[in-house]
């Protein structure tokens, strides 16, 4: 099965600078790209993706985009540029806000919440640029979360507090997520 990628940039996030801990491995890194190249190559690196769905506003940046997918093979990443994006990575790991690992000790929630997505999503939130970030929220949020898995299933039951290592207050962050989706 193909896999396509939309929003590639994350809306144009990833083509801004980035939160200064990231931002700071990029612009020491020896190859020198642009944070949307940086994107682009990790995508295209992967043999699994087929098709790179990405917006562009004018000429330069269809001609920008067209070099990056040519030279953009798979495995083109040398083993040193993966390891620096890996640090990016873990770079926005660290300054997430809900330090959910995603271990999924939670589940099942009674109620069907799909909890580690919910959270996942949340700290994303916190990344989103200032002026758009709740509206971003709920169209992202409407597209990766089926209704079954939404927060505003939550009952408040607290099932899922005990099972969680790293203490998170689930109930009040599906409270949280609710207010921010309506
Ligand atoms: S508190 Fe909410 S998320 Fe946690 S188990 Fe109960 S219904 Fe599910
Ligand atoms: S148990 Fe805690 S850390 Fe693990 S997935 Fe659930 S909320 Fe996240």
């Amino acid at each position: 099965m193909g896999i396509a990628i939309m929003e590639p940039l994350r809306g144009g996030y990833l083509a801004r600078p980035l939160i200064p801990e990231a931002q700071a491995i990029l612009d020491t890194a020896p190859t020198k790209r642009s944070n949307a190249e940086w994107a682009f190559r990790w995508l295209f690196n992967d043999p699994g993706i087929h098709v790179v769905l990405s917006g562009m506003n004018d000429q330069s940046q269809v001609e920008e985009n067209l070099r990056i997918a040519r030279e953009g093979l798979p495995h083109s990443l040398s083993e040193e540029e993966t390891n620096i994006i890996a640090r990016v990575q873990s770079a926005f790991r660290l300054s997430a806000e809900v330090p959910c690992t995603a271990c999924r000790y939670c589940m099942p929630c009674p109620e069907g919440v799909e909890i580690p997505k919910n959270l996942l999503l949340l700290n994303d939130h916190h990344h989103l640029p200032a002026e758009s970030r709740d509206a971003l929220f709920r169209m992202r949020y409407g597209m990766r979360v089926t209704s079954e898995q939404s927060a505003a299933r939550c009952t408040g039951c607290g099932a899922c507090l005990s099972k969680c290592p790293q203490d998170i207050d689930i109930p009040s962050l599906m409270r949280e997520i609710l207010r921010l989706t309506t």
